[in-house]
């Protein structure tokens, strides 16, 4: 009480008294350990940039999966991710990428309803990088990268417009 008025402060964590309740628990302590253990190993199975950062994040689907994309690709509307889903098409059913945060519509769903064609989009994907892997293309950025050295500036990054 301060000045007639309940007031609270923080208590340092050193002073807390704890004691175990089990029966308060949301979660069971089996449960916990699995689920810490399996966010642990999906941390490690992702791809990082340099900086640390993640590339990619859990698509809530297998991390083992068929699909090249399934939770590397970005949805260009919320920047969630890309997953697999099938969908009939004529009489057949095969896979399509749609964005997870529209298909799972959850506390902020995404607008971005397009699906497109898993064989599509990784096929556009591969002639892309195929071609980034023309032995030319590769060969120049050597050239460019030993000229750069050579001159003395560092590990800097090839620029555009090339010499
Ligand atoms: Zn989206």
């Amino acid at each position: 009480m301060r000045g007639g008025t309940k007031s609270r402060r923080v208590r340092a964590s050193a002073e807390w008294v704890e004691r175990p309740a089990p029966e308060l628990s949301i979660v069971d302590a089996e449960l916990w350990e699995r689920v810490q253990a399996r966010r642990t190993a999906t941390g490690a199975t992702f791809l990082r940039r340099m900086n640390g950062r993640l590339i990619g994040r859990p698509s809530g689907a297998d991390v083992e999966s068929p699909y090249l994309l399934s939770g590397i690709a970005e949805c260009g509307e919320c920047g969630g991710s890309l997953v697999a889903m099938m969908r009939s098409h004529g009489r057949q059913r095969m896979p399509f990428y749609g964005c997870l945060r529209y298909h799972k519509r959850g506390l902020h769903p995404c607008r971005n309803g397009l699906q497109i064609r898993q064989s599509v989009l990784d096929a556009a994907l591969l002639d892309v990088l195929s071609a980034a892997l023309e032995p030319d293309v590769i060969a120049e950025s050597i050239d460019v990268a030993v000229a750069e050295l050579r001159a003395g500036k560092g590990h800097g990054r090839a620029k555009s417009g090339y010499a």
